[in-house]
């Protein structure tokens, strides 16, 4: 069989090759034709097609060792897939040798100290429904179906970020597979220089095989949802929302939306596919709070939809999930925002009044409070000035219809791009975004983390990520 190996090469690998690595482990060793290699191989972005030689569906931290040796002994590519979610697929790698960690999604509370711990194949919403058996919860994405290590190592945000900073600013531990194939420990005691690069720079430190979450009482009943209107409000929609956003406490969480309805049950079936814009909320705090907080939204205007309702919290982190469905074809751009301006609000409803299809989208998420509160080298992370973040998220589901629907997020972003702190959400990067992006989105923690990569993978056998060139 044939496979790449880490430079680009060919590599031929005979069957005696291939047994001693099944000897090795617990989990399934599978190749192309095999059952289960296409769903292995397949991520959530359609646009994505790529064909590893081998993947080994890892039953436990066991398996990971393993893998690691044996990549390393035959030189080849390896790439390592949690939640399959990177928009850019970087979990995937043609030729290369996949650690599948879909089936690693143990979940342990330990409710007395308030920490989660997770194994890394866990996705968003198997933390939360753990968690919240103890009306706990971390700081966690907005759609359920994402993996937790993929998220957590570029940083991450949702609902809770306002309260608590990033996802990662709420880790605090990291149980690691390094280059040289051993199980170490980080955390603040423990390898304090990765631990600092994990929080951050991505998969190329080693394989992540387990993290530890600070938890919060959230829940499990908070005031959570969507109101939509038409998009001829937008005006006095988007006024509403910066006015609210700048007043809010940090128990509430505002979110705008602009894109062509969804046939959601909770909108009338006449305004399917037409332009809408929505205010999606989220108050952590109690239920009574929470609907004094969000009553200037369910009190304005004329409505199309209204789902800002009382919900358990785990309801509404899995909310948007039907409108993010794996294998549509997905291009975005993003960038991270100071402050929401009056021109911005323009640009950005010309910009939904120009979408090119029924599943493409318009965001700006609030994220400003405790993560502005930390220093920029707090950890690799940074970009501690971000109050906002700019989605523009294109989905559509021919690939004939590939190139109008790109250069909609191109154009948008182009226009848009002046409002940014400069910096911008490495989870959020596409497949034709390189270098200059990594370095805008890294910032000046870029030249700490090359050291760190080249302490602990200065071979750069952890490549298949945004990489960091071993300084
Ligand atoms: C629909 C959708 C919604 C999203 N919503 C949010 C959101 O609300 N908030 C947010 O912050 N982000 C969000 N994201 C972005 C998300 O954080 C990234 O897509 C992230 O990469 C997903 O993690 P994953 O484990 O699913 O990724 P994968 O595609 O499995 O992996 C991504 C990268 O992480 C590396 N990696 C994965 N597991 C490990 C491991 N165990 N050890 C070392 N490296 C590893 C991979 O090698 C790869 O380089 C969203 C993405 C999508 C598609």
């Amino acid at each position: 069989m044939k496979a790449k190996s880490k430079d680009g090469g060919e590599i031929e690998l005979p069957q005696a090759v291939l047994d001693s690595l099944k000897l090795r482990l617990k989990g399934a060793l599978i190749m192309p034709g095999d059952a289960g290699y296409d769903e292995s191989r397949s991520v959530w972005n359609a646009m994505i097609d790529r064909r590893p030689a081998l993947v080994v569906r890892c039953l436990g931290v066991a398996d990971v060792i393993a893998c690691v040796q044996f990549a390393v002994e035959q030189q080849l590519l390896l790439c390592i897939k949690g939640g399959g979610h990177n928009i850019a697929g970087l979990a995937t790698a043609d030729g290369a040798l996949m650690l599948d960690l879909s089936l690693m999604r143990g979940v342990w509370v330990d409710k007395q100290r308030k920490i989660a711990h997770a194994q890394a194949g866990c996705l968003l919403g198997d933390v939360d429904r753990e968690t919240q058996l103890h009306g706990l919860a971390t700081v966690l994405g907005f759609i359920s179906a994402t993996g937790i290590t993929g998220l957590t190592l570029g940083g991450g945000f949702g609902y809770l970020t306002r309260r608590w900073g990033w996802t990662t600013d709420n880790v605090v531990g990291m149980d690691v597979v390094t280059a040289d194939a051993r199980l170490v420990r980080a955390s603040s005691d423990e390898n304090p220089d990765l631990f600092w690069g994990l929080r951050g720079g991505g998969g190329n430190f080693g394989v992540v095989t387990g993290i530890d979450y600070q938890l919060y009482p959230v829940g499990p009943e908070i005031v959570g949802g969507l109101v939509a209107w038409p998009a001829s409000d937008a005006p006095e929609v988007l006024k509403l929302y910066r006015t609210l956003a700048e007043q809010a406490p940090r128990e509430l969480t505002l979110v705008t939306i602009m894109r062509p309805a969804p046939p959601a049950p909770w909108l009338p079936k006449d305004v399917h596919g037409k332009p809408i814009v929505a205010i999606l909320a989220c108050h952590s705090g109690t239920p009574e709070e929470g609907e004094k907080a969000v009553a200037a939204i369910k009190s304005f205007g004329t409505p199309v939809g209204d789902v800002l309702v009382r919900r358990p919290y785990a309801q509404l982190q899995s909310l948007l999930d039907g409108t993010q469905p794996k294998g549509r074809r997905d291009y975005w751009k993003s960038e991270y925002l100071p402050r929401i301006e009056p021109e911005l609000c323009e640009k950005f409803m010309a910009h939904a009044a120009k979408i090119r299809s029924p599943h493409s989208v318009i965001v700006l998420f609030q994220i400003g409070g405790a993560l502005n509160g930390l220093k920029n080298e707090h950890s690799a992370v940074g970009n501690r000035d971000a109050r906002y973040v700019l989605n523009i998220g294109g989905a559509w589901e021919q690939a004939a219809d590939d190139a109008a629907n790109m250069a909609w997020a191109r154009d948008a972003w182009n226009e848009l791009r002046v409002f940014s702190t400069g910096g911008n959400y490495i989870n959020f990067l596409t497949q034709d975004e390189g270098a200059e992006r990594i370095k805008a989105a890294l910032g000046n923690n870029m030249a700490r983390l090359a050291e760190i990569k080249s302490r602990w993978d200065s071979k750069n056998v952890f490549r298949t990520n945004r990489n960091i060139a071993p300084g």
